[in-house]
């Protein structure tokens, strides 16, 4: 026996049949007494035992049909989520306002405490009939797809999660900023600085991937995290600078990655390319931006006067594994606080081919933060210790490259959801 079928609920349902009710906005009343039943169920286990009437949907006082057309709206959920890739999926629904405020009055007149929403009922039954047909899978917490059905006009709006790619980048052309660079004098409108373009630079490592990838994913648009950014006129060589693209609202998530790897290097390259792209999680997001990993650059450095390579050994070694007091750089102290921050050269070492005695090379590996151009020019003492210091002559960092980034360690902890 169901617990439907307790004296105790004889009055309510059939205060609740008074009112004109279908099977399923009877049983409602009841949605969560006991378990095993689906609402229409619920509504003949009542009527049969307390002897109730019961009426068609179209004819129902409160869903005035909307429960008779469970198998139409499916369909147009269907409709629209099959148009798209997706793992896991939820249904949502918008209901007419007299809708709810003619259940809520009954609901109340009846004084029922059992009951549920006629939205989740909606939805459950929708959900319910999709996974059956198609194997596919209802998540309510973080769905790859939520469809939304507007009970009123069968119009179906879809919100779907945003795919995250993780991958590294290398930029071999100067002057080529991360992310998009809006020009300073007319902000992105057009104007004879920057020739109508509304750019600084016209190009952006940014756009240079996004580009390919937002129709590739059939997506609305996309965003680009990095882990930190080199100079717009340093290279970014070696194994490349993590980064995260998010693209919102694709339409496609289940391709190769490596598929569309080539495709942005065959338009990115030779500015640009990039390796081991692959699916992570949003959590990857916070994971390479908070990324404080050593990074590891190659100055090229002009001397003012002919310098010997034992002079300059000397103070490559004094620098490795230094901690260095870095006042806000000149250069930068317009846009930032003025304060002296610690920074370790964990390496620091020479090349030995020199062009000649006013040329080196220096690879500098050093914690994240640490300003390698003033770490070579002593910016008027505001570095110390500095190579210029160290030599006692002026010393300029004339190019920087980023030839290593630490990648974040616990990235591979955020792999895809997808097999
Ligand atoms: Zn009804
Ligand atoms: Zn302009």
């Amino acid at each position: 026996m169901s617990d439907l079928e307790d004296p105790s609920h004889a009055e309510t349902a059939q205060a609740a049949a008074r009112f004109g009710l279908c099977e399923n906005c009877l049983g409602r009343c009841f949605a969560r007494v006991d378990y095993g039943y689906g609402n229409d169920e619920r509504g003949r286990i009542l009527a049969q035992r307390w002897d109730l009437e019961t009426i068609p949907p179209a004819d129902c006082h409160v869903c005035e049909g909307l429960l008779g057309r469970i198998e139409p709206m499916t369909t147009i959920v269907e409709d629209a989520l099959e148009a798209i890739e997706f793992d896991t999926f939820l249904v949502g629904t918008r209901i007419e306002a007299s809708t709810l405020t003619r259940q809520q009055a009954v609901y109340e007149a009846i004084g029922a405490e059992e009951t549920e929403p006629l939205g989740t009922e909606i939805n459950r039954e929708i959900g319910k009939r999709l996974e059956q047909r198609h194997g596919w899978n209802v998540d309510l917490d973080a769905p790859d797809v939520a469809a939304i059905l507007d009970t009123t006009f069968d119009h179906v709006d879809l919100d779907i999660a945003p795919l995250f790619l993780y991958g590294r980048y290398r930029k071999h052309a100067r002057d080529i900023p991360q992310t998009r660079w809006p020009c300073r004098r007319c902000q992105g409108t057009g104007c004879t600085d920057c020739q109508g373009s509304g750019r600084t630079y016209l190009l952006s490592v940014e756009e240079l991937i996004a580009a390919p990838a937002i129709p590739h994913a059939e997506a609305e648009d996309a965003t680009f995290h990095g882990a930190g950014r080199e100079d717009v006129d340093a290279l970014m060589l070696g194994t490349g600078r993590p980064f995260v693209l998010e693209l919102t609202n694709p339409r496609r998530r289940r391709f190769d990655p490596t598929q569309l790897e080539e495709k942005i290097n065959a338009t990115a390259k030779p500015a640009v390319d990039i390796e081991g792209l692959r699916f992570v999680d949003k959590e990857a997001v916070p994971l390479v931006k908070n990324h404080r990993g050593s990074k590891t650059y190659e100055a090229t450095v002009q001397l003012a006067t002919p310098t010997p390579t034992e002079t300059l050994k000397k103070a490559c070694r004094i620098l490795e594994g230094a901690e260095v007091a870095q006042r806000t750089p000149s250069r930068v102290s317009h846009r930032r606080a003025d304060k002296v921050r610690h920074r370790n050269v964990i390496r620091c070492r020479l090349r030995e081919e020199r062009p000649d005695e006013r040329h080196a090379r220096i690879l500098i590996q050093g914690d994240a933060g640490l300003y390698v151009k003033e770490l070579i020019s002593g910016d008027n003492e505001r570095t110390e210790p500095s190579l210029a210091g160290l030599i006692g002559e002026p010393a300029t960092c004339t190019a920087l490259d980023v030839v290593r980034v630490e990648e974040p360690e616990t990235l591979d902890e955020h792999a895809p959801r997808t097999e």
